[in-house]
């Protein structure tokens, strides 16, 4: 730390989902490693809406750490707006770092993050390494999640990516800009731009309690970051129907000249059957998706606040680098 220069601050952000078991040692841990390398900085809490102690944790923990910041929002809003959340509170940082509150997101990756800050990265994302702490399904599907997204997006992921990462001021900026609704935080990482890095860590299981994350709460996050991101399933799908359509009236051209020309035409109930089964199937498919982009947009149009807070959370109150400049001179 050098005396008497501006002091940049760093938040940590962190959603917390009933976690009343591994939050003490998180902020413990956080801070031990933080503390260590002299930069100043904050830890903002989200409580998104927890049906455990955690709230009650959260307050003792800002009594007894002055560097935690609890945010409450009012009900369980998940966690993308969670991050959201604590992304607003944490307005004015320096740097931003989000990670979980499970220990899953290890305090030394934390700190490889503010290492490849300091060499001027602007969006770092920390990327697990293997996937033997993830079960044999999660990493199959969190596999097969990036291969579609990455196909049908233009806005691309890195695979092993999740919401453990540092933003820059500047693009912590960008960040707050964007207005939407449907998030799926790691892929507008990828759209605001900037200079993009990748660290590298070794994920460990959970400390303490078990994932939020349903199987269907997996379908629907991964729905919900293909269609916020991509039109392309909507164009796939009008491609795909007017290749039928095609099909279907070369077909028909043909029956009625066999039925014409040779008047051999076979009474096919099967047949009948399973073209009115493709069709249909076809159809209500691509009517559930165009459901899925308009009920997005009917979402988006409502413009309801993100989130509701509880209530107002302290300021971060942490000095801005020029009032300290002046202060030490
Ligand atoms: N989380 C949240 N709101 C939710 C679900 C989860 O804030 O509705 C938080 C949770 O407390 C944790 C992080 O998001 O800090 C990641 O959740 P989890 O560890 O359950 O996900 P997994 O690691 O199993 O994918
Ligand atoms: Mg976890």
């Amino acid at each position: 730390m050098e005396a008497g220069g501006p002091r940049e601050c760093l938040v940590v952000v962190a959603p917390c989902f009933n976690e009343e078991e591994g939050l003490t040692h998180f902020v413990e841990a956080v801070s031990k490693a933080l503390d260590e390398t002299g930069i100043d900085y904050r830890i903002v809490l989200v409580d998104d809406g927890s049906a455990d102690g955690t709230p009650k944790i959260m307050r003792e923990l800002a009594t007894q750490y002055p560097r935690v910041r609890p945010v409450f929002l009012s009900r369980n809003f998940g966690q993308q707006i969670a991050i959201s959340a604590g992304l607003d509170a944490a307005k004015g940082a320096d740097a931003v770092v989000v990670m979980d509150a499970d220990m899953q997101h290890t305090p030394e990756a934390l700190l490889a993050l503010i290492e490849e800050w300091r060499r001027g990265g602007e969006v770092i994302m920390a990327v697990r390494r293997d996937v033997a702490s993830v079960s044999l399904f999660k990493g199959f599907t969190s596999k097969l999640f990036y291969r579609v997204f990455n196909v049908f997006s233009d806005t691309k992921i890195q695979p092993g990516a999740s919401d453990f990462f540092l933003l820059s001021a500047n693009a912590h900026r960008a960040f707050l800009q964007l207005p939407e609704r449907s998030r799926l935080v790691r892929g507008l990482l990828h759209w605001i731009g900037f200079d993009r890095r990748y660290v590298e860590y070794d994920m460990p299981p959970r400390l303490a309690g078990e994932s939020k994350y349903s199987t269907m709460r997996m379908v629907g996050l991964a729905l919900d970051g293909l269609i916020s991101f991509s039109s392309r399933p909507i164009h796939v799908a009008t491609r795909l129907g007017v290749v039928t359509a095609f099909a279907g009236m070369v077909y028909l051209a043909y029956v009625f000249g066999r039925a014409l020309f040779v008047g051999d035409l076979a009474v096919g109930w099967g047949s009948i059957m399973a073209t009115l089964l493709v069709l249909g199937g076809l159809q209500l498919t691509f009517i559930g998706l165009v459901g899925e982009y308009i009920a997005r947009i009917y979402q988006e149009a409502k413009s309801r606040p993100l989130y509701v807070l509880r209530c107002e959370p302290d300021a971060l109150g942490f000095e801005k680098p020029e009032s300290n400049a002046k202060d030490s001179e």
